[in-house]
C-alpha cells in the first residue's frame, strides 16, 4: 500500500464485490445465477444511434480533440431537448456542458464547487456516488432525510437550521435510484426555495428523466422559475437510450457552475470522442420512440414482478419510472441477510438497501435488467423459498 493515497485507502468498500465473488463461486459450482443487482439496462442502444456513430467515426475531422465543453452540435441538441421536453430555454454556449457520463460530471463537480470540510446534503437512501464524490473532494456528506411513508420526498423541515445554513450543496435524484420514487414539480419548487434560502447549490441528477411509464412525465428542476440562479441538473444517455458504455451525459443550468466545472475538466480530460457526441445529439433530437419502446418493456417487467412479489407478501410501491423495484423485506432479516438468502438459496442477486445509506436498511433493490422469461424463473425460485423462516424461529 506504499504507493496508495489516503484518499483511495479511505474509499468505502465496494459493497457489491462480496456478492460478485459469491456469484463466481456459485457459477463455478454449476449454479445458474440471475443477476438483478446491476443498475444498467440490458437492452441495446437504438440502431440509428449506432449507425450515426459508425458514420461519424469515418470522418477524419472527428478524430481530433473536441472543444472542452463539448461540440456545438451536442450542446445545441441538449438545449433543444430542454426546450421540447420542458419548455426551458438554455444557452448552449454558457449553460450546457458535455460530461463523460454523469458519474464523471458529479465526481468532478464536487472538486469544482466545494472546499475541504464543506458539507453537502445527500439523499439517504441514495446513489452512492454522491457520498464518495463529496469525500474525494475533501468534503463531508450529511444525510438528507427522505419520507419513507410518502414517496421518498425530501423532508427539508427535518434538516436542522445550522446544517442547512452551512451546507454548500445538496443532491436530489428523481426518478430515484434506488427507491424508484418520482415527484411532481412542487417538490422541486420546495427544493429550490430551501436551497435559495440557505445559499446552497442544488444539484439534481436526472439520470432516469426519460425512463418513465404509466403516463407519468418527469419534471426538470429548471422548470421552477429562476431555478438557474440556484441549480444545475445532470442528464445522461445511459439509461434513456441504453448507452451506459458510451459515456455521454450533460450538465445544464447555472452559468457560473457550468463554467467552473468546464474550467476544472479542461485540466483533466478533453471531453468525449466527437462521434459519440454527434451520435448522442442524434438521439436527443430524435422523437424518443426508441426510449418509449424500451419503457414499455420495463413497465411490463415491472408489473409482472411487482404482482408476483405482492402475492408472496413482499411489498413494493409500483413505480412510475426507473428500472428498479424497491422492496420491503420480511420481518426478521437484515437487508444483507435477505439478499444473502436470495443468492444462496435461489441464485438471485439483488442489492441490499443499506448499500445506498443507513436509511435503506429493511429494503432490497431489484433491477429489471433481464427479460420476462428470466423474470418468470426468478419468481418461481423466490416462491419456492420459505421466507418466514427467520421470523418463525
Ligand atoms: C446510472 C446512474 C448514473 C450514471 O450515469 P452515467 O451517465 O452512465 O455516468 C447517475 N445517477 C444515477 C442515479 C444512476 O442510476
Amino acid at each position: 500500500m506504499a504507493f496508495v493515497s489516503d484518499k483511495v485507502k479511505n474509499l468505502p468498500p465496494y459493497l457489491f464485490s462480496e456478492f460478485q465473488q459469491k456469484k463466481k463461486k456459485l457459477e463455478a459450482e454449476g449454479m445458474d445465477v440471475i443477476d438483478l443487482g446491476i443498475g444498467a439496462p440490458d437492452l441495446p442502444a437504438p440502431q440509428f444511434v449506432v449507425d450515426k456513430l459508425a458514420e461519424e467515426a469515418q470522418k477524419p475531422e472527428n478524430h481530433r480533440y473536441s472543444t472542452y465543453s463539448g461540440c456545438q452540435e451536442y450542446r445545441e441538441a441538449v438545449a433543444g431537448f430542454y426546450k421540447n421536453q420542458y419548455n426551458v430555454d438554455l444557452d448552449p454556449d454558457t449553460e450546457v456542458l458535455a460530461v463523460i457520463g454523469s458519474k464523471e460530471g458529479i465526481a468532478n463537480l464536487m472538486h469544482a464547487v466545494i472546499n475541504p470540510d464543506d458539507s453537502v446534503l445527500v439523499p439517504d437512501p441514495g446513489y452512492p456516488v454522491y457520498r464518495t464524490a463529496v469525500q474525494l473532494a475533501g468534503g463531508k456528506s450529511v444525510s438528507l432525510p427522505l419520507d419513507h411513508t410518502d414517496g421518498y420526498v425530501p423532508l427539508f423541515n427535518q434538516v436542522d437550521a445550522s446544517t442547512a445554513q452551512t451546507a454548500k450543496a445538496m443532491f436530489l435524484n428523481y426518478p430515484a435510484n434506488p427507491t424508484a420514487a418520482t415527484v411532481h414539480l412542487d417538490t422541486f419548487l420546495k427544493a429550490i426555495t430551501f436551497a435559495e434560502k440557505n445559499h446552497m447549490l442544488l444539484v439534481h441528477d436526472a439520470a432516469y428523466d426519460m425512463v418513465t411509464f404509466n403516463g407519468y412525465q418527469s419534471p426538470s428542476v429548471l422548470q421552477v422559475p429562476n431555478a438557474k440562479e440556484t441549480a444545475v441538473e445532470f442528464g445522461s444517455l445511459s439509461k434513456s437510450f441504453s448507452m451506459t458504455g458510451w459515456r455521454i451525459g450533460y450538465m445544464v443550468g447555472n452559468k457560473e457552475v457550468v463554467q467552473a466545472l468546464s474550467a476544472l475538466k479542461s485540466n483533466i480530460d478533453t471531453s468525449q470522442f466527437l462521434p459519440v457526441q454527434r451520435a448522442a445529439a442524434a438521439a436527443l433530437t430524435s422523437d424518443f420512440s426508441a426510449s418509449a419502446a424500451n419503457n414499455k418493456i420495463y413497465q411490463e417487467r415491472m408489473e409482472k414482478l411487482h404482482d408476483a412479489l405482492s402475492e408472496m407478501g413482499l411489498q413494493a410501491d409500483q413505480p412510475n419510472g426507473t428500472i428498479f423495484l424497491w422492496v420491503k423485506i420480511p420481518n426478521g432479516y437484515t437487508s444483507m441477510e435477505f439478499a444473502g438468502k436470495l443468492l444462496n438459496e435461489a441464485g438471485v442477486i439483488v442489492t441490499p438497501g443499506n448499500a445506498f445509506g443507513s436509511q435503506g436498511e429493511g429494503y432490497v433493490r431489484i433491477s429489471l435488467s433481464v427479460g420476462k422469461n428470466r423474470l418468470d424463473e426468478v419468481i418461481n425460485r423466490i416462491k419456492a423459498l420459505d421466507l418466514k423462516e427467520v421470523t418463525n424461529g
